[in-house]
C-alpha cells in the first residue's frame, strides 16, 4: 500500500490515471475497474465535451481562443454519480446526452486546446479527487492533472480497432455511423490533442501501456485491477 497522491483534511487521496486516445476502450472498462475495486469513477472528457456545447449554444467561434476562455469562466460543471458512470450537469442542466452528439465531439478538440479551459477543468478535476480514491479517465491525468498518481495506465490500439468499437457503439446507441467517417474523425482528434501546445495526449514516463486491440474488456478489466492490487493494495475508505 502505497501512501498515495497527498493527503487532505479528510482521506487519502489514490488515483488510478487512465489517459489514451479515444476508441482504446478507456471509458467502459474505467467505469467497471471503479466498480470492481470500490473507487469512485470521474471522467474528465464529459467536462471538456460540456464546457463544447457551451461555447456552441453561446455561438462562439472555435477560432476565437478569447471568446472561448470566456464562456468557460463563465459556466459551472458538476458530475454527479448514477449508476456505475455520471450525470453531467451544466449550469444545472443535465447534458449527459447532447456532449456524445457528433457535433459535440468534432468540436472538443479545438475547445480544449484552450489553456485557461484546461487550467479551470484541471483545478475542478484535483478538488473531485481531493481526499477520496477515484479511478480517472482522460488525455492528460497521468502527465499533468495527477504526476503523483498511485497507477498510471495508457491504453493503446490500432486506430482501425478503435474506430471500429467507436462505430459498433455509434450502432448499438442506435446513431447513423460510417465505418470509414468515424475512423477519419478518430484520427483527426487523436492528431489534434497530440499535437497541442498545452498538455498533450501522451504516455507519462511512468504509465503502464496496455494495447487493447485484440483483448477483450474482460481481459483488460482483470489487467488493470491486478495493477490497482498489486500498487495499491486493499485501501481503507
Ligand atoms: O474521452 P472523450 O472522448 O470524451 O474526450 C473528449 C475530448 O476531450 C478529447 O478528444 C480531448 O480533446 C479532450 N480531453 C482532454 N483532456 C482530458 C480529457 C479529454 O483534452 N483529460
Amino acid at each position: 500500500m502505497t501512501d498515495g497522491v497527498s493527503s487532505s483534511a479528510g482521506g487519502t487521496t489514490h488515483v488510478v490515471a487512465i489517459d489514451g486516445p479515444a476508441g482504446t476502450g478507456k471509458s467502459s472498462v474505467s467505469k467497471l475497474l471503479a466498480a470492481k475495486v470500490g473507487a469512485s469513477y470521474l471522467d474528465t472528457g464529459a467536462m471538456y465535451r460540456a464546457v463544447t456545447l457551451a461555447v456552441l449554444d453561446a455561438g462562439v467561434a472555435l477560432d476565437d481562443p478569447a471568446g472561448i476562455a470566456r464562456v468557460a469562466a463563465g459556466v459551472d460543471i458538476a458530475l454527479v454519480p448514477d449508476g456505475d458512470g455520471a450525470k453531467v450537469f451544466l449550469d444545472g442542466r443535465d447534458v449527459s446526452g447532447p456532449i456524445r452528439t457528433e457535433h459535440v465531439t468534432s468540436a472538443v478538440s479545438a475547445v480544449s486546446a484552450v489553456p485557461e479551459v484546461r487550467t479551470k477543468l484541471v483545478a475542478l478535476q484535483q478538488q473531485n479527487a481531493q481526499g477520496r480514491f477515484v479511478v480517472v479517465e482522460g488525455r492528460d491525468i497521468g502527465t499533468v492533472v495527477f504526476p503523483e498518481a498511485d497507477v498510471k495506465i495508457f491504453l493503446t490500439a490500432t486506430p482501425e480497432a478503435r474506430a471500429e468499437r467507436r462505430h459498433k457503439q455509434n450502432l448499438a446507441g442506435g446513431r447513423d455511423s460510417d465505418y470509414e467517417a468515424v475512423l477519419a474523425s478518430v484520427n483527426r482528434r487523436d492528431h489534434l490533442d497530440s499535437t497541442r501546445k498545452v498538455s498533450p495526449l501522451r504516455a507519462a514516463d511512468d504509465a503502464t501501456l496496455v494495447d487493447t486491440s485484440d483483448k477483450t474488456l474482460d481481459e483488460v478489466l482483470d489487467e488493470l485491477s491486478g495493477l490497482v492490487e498489486t500498487r495499491i493494495g486493499a485501501v481503507e475508505r
